[in-house]
Order: C-alpha cells, then sequence, then structure tokens
C-alpha cells in the first residue's frame, strides 16, 4: 500500500489511465492512510468517504467502458476548507461558520470535478485563513510529519500536513500573504500562488479579495503543474480573473530548462533573522542553478522591506470588510436570539463568540485604518507603498526572468512558540507577501534540509504575471540537480510518519 501512496500524481493518473491500477484502490490506499495517521497530524476537517470512492468507481466505470478520462482522472485531493463544496460543510477554520454546508461549489472544485478527480475531503487552515501555522484554527492545530511537535506553516497547513504525510498526492490551497508557500516551504513539499486573476477566487471564502489566490499544493513540480493547468483559466464567475490562456506550466515542469535565464537574487531577503541553514540551502539551491546553466544576478527591490508593514495595513482593511458579513442572520452560527434580544445583541454576541482573537484583532485593525480621518494616513499609504513594490518588481523584471529568495526565514517552530507573539508570527511572510501585492506569480520549492535541525527549507522562485510557467522550470531544473546531486529526489527524504 505504502507504494500506492508514495507515488506522484503522475504516475497515479498514468496506471489508472491504464487500467494498472483503480481508482478505487488508490482511493481506499489514501483513505486507509488518513484514518491510521490523521489523528496524529489533523489534516482534516472532514473526510468524504462515501462520495470519494462512488466518484472512484465512475472513474474505474468509465475507463472500461472506454470513455475519455479527464487528466489526472482518479487521482485523489484534499481541499482547504475555505473553498465551497456542497454537501460537506465548510468552516473556513472558524466557529462561526460551524455547520455550514454550502449550497454551490467552487470553480475551482467544480474543475477538479471536470477532470475525474476524487476529492477525499476539506483540510485544517487558521481561522478565515489568518495566521502562518493553523493554530487559530477553532479546529486544533495541524502537525509537521517531520516533527509532530512542530507546525505545517499556515494558514494551508492542513493542506501541505496532507500531502507531506502522504495522506493525498495532491491539495489545493488559498495564498493571500504566503498560506500557500510557506506550509510548502516547512514542509518540504511545493506550492505555488499563480498570478492574481489566474485561477479563479469563486466560491472561496474571501480574506482580502486584491490578494487571494487558489493553487497547488503537491510533493513534486510536475505534480503541482499538472493540477495547476486544471484548476486555472478564466471564470466569468470572478471579475478578476484574466481572461488569457494558462501559461504553459506542465511544458515547462516538464522541460526544468534554465540554460540562459536569469536569476535575480533578491538583496533584501538575506542576513539578519534567516537561520542559518535557510541560508546555506538557498545558496546550495543558487550553485546548482547556475551549473544548471542558469545565470545568477544580484537585484535590489528596496521596498520590498515595506511589504509586510504594507500588507498587515491593506489584508487587514479588506478583512474588516469581508468578514462584515458574519452579522448571525446568513451564516453559521447565531448567538443569543431568544426572540428578546435586539438584532444588534445577537450580532454583537454572535461575533463576540464565533471569531476568535487573531481575527477579531485584524477586525480592528483594518476598520481603524479605514476610518474617517485615518484612512489616508494608513490605508492611502500603504496603498501608495504598494504600488512602489509593483514598481520594483517591474524593474528588475527588466533584467532577470524571476527573482528568487528563500521562502520563509526560519524552518517549522514548534506548537505554542510564537501564539503569543503576533509580530514573530507575521515575520513567517516576510518573503512571500510582495509577489501577493503585487499580483505577480510565486511558488516554493524544496531546497533541503537545514544541518541545525534537520527541517525542509523552501526556495522561493518569483515569475512576472501570467509567466507561472517560469516558476515550474526553475523548479523542476532544482529537483533535477538535487536528484544527481545526492543521488535520490528531496521527495524520498520525507519521512513516512507510522500510524
Ligand atoms: N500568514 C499570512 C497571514 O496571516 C498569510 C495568510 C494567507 O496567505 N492566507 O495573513
Amino acid at each position: 500500500m505504502s507504494e500506492i501512496l508514495t507515488a506522484t500524481a503522475a504516475e497515479l493518473a498514468r496506471r489508472i489511465a491504464t487500467g494498472e491500477q483503480s481508482a478505487e484502490e488508490v482511493t481506499r490506499a489514501h483513505l486507509d492512510r488518513i484514518e491510521a495517521v490523521d489523528p496524529k497530524v489533523n489534516a482534516f476537517l472532514a473526510v468524504d468517504s462515501e462520495r470519494a470512492l462512488a466518484t472512484a468507481r465512475q472513474v474505474d466505470a468509465k475507463r472500461s467502458a472506454g470513455e475519455e478520462l479527464g487528466p489526472l482522472a482518479g487521482v485523489p485531493i484534499a481541499v482547504k476548507d475555505l473553498l465551497c463544496y456542497q454537501g460537506l460543510p465548510t468552516t473556513a477554520g472558524s466557529r462561526m461558520l460551524e455547520g455550514w454546508v454550502p449550497p454551490y461549489n467552487a470553480t475551482v472544485v467544480d474543475r477538479l470535478i471536470a477532470a475525474d478527480m476524487v476529492i477525499l475531503g476539506k483540510t485544517n487552515l487558521d481561522e478565515f485563513a489568518m495566521g502562518s501555522s493553523t493554530e487559530t484554527s477553532a479546529y486544533g492545530p495541524s502537525r509537521n510529519p517531520w516533527d509532530l511537535d512542530r507546525i505545517p506553516g499556515g494558514s494551508g497547513g492542513g493542506s501541505s500536513a496532507a500531502v507531506a504525510s502522504f495522506e493525498a498526492p495532491l491539495a489545493i490551497g488559498t495564498d493571500t500573504g504566503g498560506s500557500i508557500r510557506q506550509p510548502a516551504s516547512v514542509t518540504g513539499t511545493v506550492g505555488v500562488k499563480p498570478t492574481y486573476g489566474g485561477s479563479s477566487r469563486y466560491g472561496i471564502i474571501a480574506m482580502a479579495s486584491s490578494l487571494d489566490q487558489p493553487g497547488p499544493c503537491a510533493r513534486t513540480t510536475e505534480d503541482a503543474a499538472l493540477l495547476h493547468a486544471v484548476i486555472a483559466g478564466h471564470d466569468p464567475m470572478d471579475a478578476t480573473s484574466i481572461q488569457a490562456p494558462v501559461p504553459p506550466v506542465v511544458e515547462a515542469a516538464r522541460s526544468g530548462d534554465v540554460a540562459g535565464m536569469k536569476i535575480g537574487i533578491v538583496r533584501e531577503f538575506a542576513g539578519d533573522g534567516y537561520a542559518p541553514g535557510v541560508e546555506q540551502r538557498f545558496q546550495e539551491s543558487l550553485t546548482l542553478l547556475e551549473n544548471a546553466g542558469a545565470e545568477l544576478v544580484e537585484v535590489s527591490c528596496p521596498h520590498f522591506v515595506h511589504a509586510l508593514a504594507t500588507y498587515y495595513l491593506i489584508m487587514p482593511a479588506e478583512v474588516s470588510s469581508n468578514l462584515a458579513r458574519y452579522d448571525a442572520m446568513r451564516y453559521g452560527l447565531r448567538v443569543g436570539d431568544d426572540g428578546e434580544r435586539s438584532t444588534e445583541e445577537v450580532m454583537r454576541l454572535t461575533r463576540g463568540r464565533g471569531f476568535g482573537s487573531e481575527v477579531k484583532r485584524r477586525i480592528i485593525i483594518g476598520t481603524h485604518a479605514l476610518s474617517s480621518g485615518y484612512y489616508d494616513a494608513y490605508y492611502g499609504s500603504a496603498q501608495k507603498v504598494r504600488t512602489l513594490i509593483r514598481q520594483d518588481f517591474d524593474q528588475a523584471f527588466t533584467s532577470v526572468d524571476v527573482l528568487v529568495s528563500p521562502s520563509t526565514p526560519t524552518t517549522a517552530f514548534r506548537i505554542g512558540e510564537r501564539i503569543d507573539d503576533p509580530m514573530s508570527m507575521y515575520r513567517a511572510d516576510l518573503c512571500t507577501i510582495p509577489a501577493n501585492l503585487a499580483g505577480n506569480a510565486a511558488g516554493s520549492f524544496p531546497a533541503g534540509l537545514a544541518p541545525e535541525d534537520g527541517l525542509p527549507v523552501g526556495l522561493q522562485v518569483m515569475a512576472p504575471p501570467m509567466a507561472d510557467d517560469r516558476i515550474y522550470r526553475v523548479g523542476a531544473a532544482l529537483e533535477r540537480a538535487q536528484a544527481s546531486a545526492w543521488g535520490a529526489p528531496f521527495t524520498s527524504q520525507i519521512p513516512f510518519l507510522e500510524a
């Protein structure tokens, strides 16, 4: 069974399409794995066994009937519990939505279904995707399979933990400030935030609408690209969706050719505050890429140092307005509605009880930043700096094809270590936030293990808008160079957690 679990999604899709293995067998293996290890990992908030097996059997029947199968047909996938999927509760990791079952599917979910993929269930996340550790989830933290006392990243830590513990070969994440890339980095997996507008936000519970973007989580670059190709592309239901063909991500992941590619190293993302093992593996990745034919150039993006501060004004401003819809009337929780209390009182009680403290902190900051008299000083200034950050990217991309940095300054920290220190929690997204503010594509790829703690380090690759394929080209080149330098691919180092 473990052989099914450690196989790539590409390999599983091939076996299922040729009839070498049934989709049902593949699905059962993953459902059994979830039953065996999820009590330790807590990656899943809901497992949808019956529907998953029924879908798998349909795929097998389609194949025997000689019908055309979708790409990744029969391959199991886990979906972050921020995306609506009919028939299963969508909680967003919050008490506020406990028991709420969405009446429609997110476009991304519809595309998984259309591709004949098998949805295993919904994964844990920080409440409303706010956090870097899954510790703000109302349903308890997920754990990192590399060390169960450590965080699997956040907000999409359930998705990264599911993929890294071989509960699913693929998962869907969403990334507002790093929630796909930082979890990928600290779990030794691959995660890509597509160009803003490259994949649809329709049916995804909004955190900060100008930053949110769904994307793939996987163990290999090719698998991430295959999933990216399934979910991306124009959607008329999302007003910010880009009307253009999906960049050739699968071809790029299969080619991995970086000969002559110019790779810009962001000067601002190094030095103090970066763990020595992170620095070391980052430098080593650069050498591997250089040996593969890429040209390395140091680049300055002077405004990137303000990205974190900018994000923590723009994001809460959008959060405060998006989360106003949880008014105790329309969705989920309603507290104190005894026929005596006023609507305002019920709303106050519900929001007080339904939201956790991190969510409340952001609603308060956002409301303040948008309030009259402060709007120009806070929100207005932040929007100006956002433009300067975008201009830094534009300027850099006149001389280089991609930019690189460590994905996150440290490896996975211990559960509990940063929960009372929001500023140190926020620092986990130092390097990932600029790409959200500018809207361009970015991904994280395994760069090896930090010698000091044996935990995974990630390399971040950033590309211009709609040049997502370049990210995969670099990821694939790195993966190949590692396999030949180390004698085995990085994935062979991911520990196979015992039940
Ligand atoms: N960790 C960041 C935050 O707390 C990013 C969240 C995200 O990308 N959803 O806001």
